[in-house]
């Protein structure tokens, strides 16, 4: 019989990218996820190799072609030609484009990794966020307080979109990204003193 983990067990994956940890943003960031509950169980800063990013964020068409989408929907938004800047309309072509400048981006400076568990992570984490293009992000949220760049601006200036905070997507990714940043024994335990009077 499969046995299935308690709700507040699950865990998501954040990396601090460049532009957070250059701002002095990590005691911000880290605060908010602990004092809505989530608990923090393992955190480090490094410098990652290109190939280290490479391997974080999937390479399979799907994804790819997603970037791209999401990339010509703030184009539309904003009445911008992506064909001007990219020399192409297709996601999938957009998205390779995109992809290689994040990898820019994200060795541009150390980051910050860490696990953070609590009730639905994977969600909660991404809402505390807010939306990949700050510009679009909600106020209260870590893009909507602190940033406010979109692709529309990144891409004219060929970089990545400065948005200080990588939050896994889902159940699965988080898993992927755990296994890949972290070694078991660099994941810890612990008790937080609210615990049994917040869940
Ligand atoms: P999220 O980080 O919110 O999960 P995605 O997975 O869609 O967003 O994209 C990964 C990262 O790629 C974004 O956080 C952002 O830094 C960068 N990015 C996405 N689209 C673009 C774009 N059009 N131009 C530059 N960078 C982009
Ligand atoms: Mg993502």
């Amino acid at each position: 019989m499969a046995v299935t983990q308690h709700p507040k067990e699950e865990k998501t994956v954040v990396l601090i990218k460049p532009d957070g940890v250059k701002r002095g943003l990590i005691g911000e960031i880290i605060s908010r996820f602990e004092r809505r509950g989530l608990k923090v169980i393992a955190l480090e800063m490094f410098q990652p190799k290109k190939d280290q990013i490479d391997e974080h964020y999937p390479k399979d068409e799907a994804w790819i072609t997603r970037i791209g989408q999401k990339t010509i929907k703030n184009y539309q938004t904003y009445g911008a030609d992506p064909k001007k800047e990219f020399g192409s309309e297709d996601p999938f072509e957009i998205g390779k484009i995109v992809r290689g400048w994040l990898m820019d981006y994200m060795t541009s400076g150390p980051l910050v990794k860490m696990v953070v568990r609590g009730i639905h992570a994977v969600n909660m984490v991404r809402k505390i966020a807010g939306a990949t293009m700050p510009a679009d992000a909600e106020m209260g949220t870590i893009r909507g307080d602190f940033s406010v760049d979109d692709a529309t601006a990144a891409n004219r200036d060929k970089r990545g979109i400065h948005n200080i905070v990588h939050a896994s997507e889902t159940p699965e990714e988080a898993e992927h990204e755990i296994n890949f940043w972290f070694a078991p024994e660099e994941i810890n335990d612990y008790k937080r003193a609210e615990e049994d009077i917040m869940f």
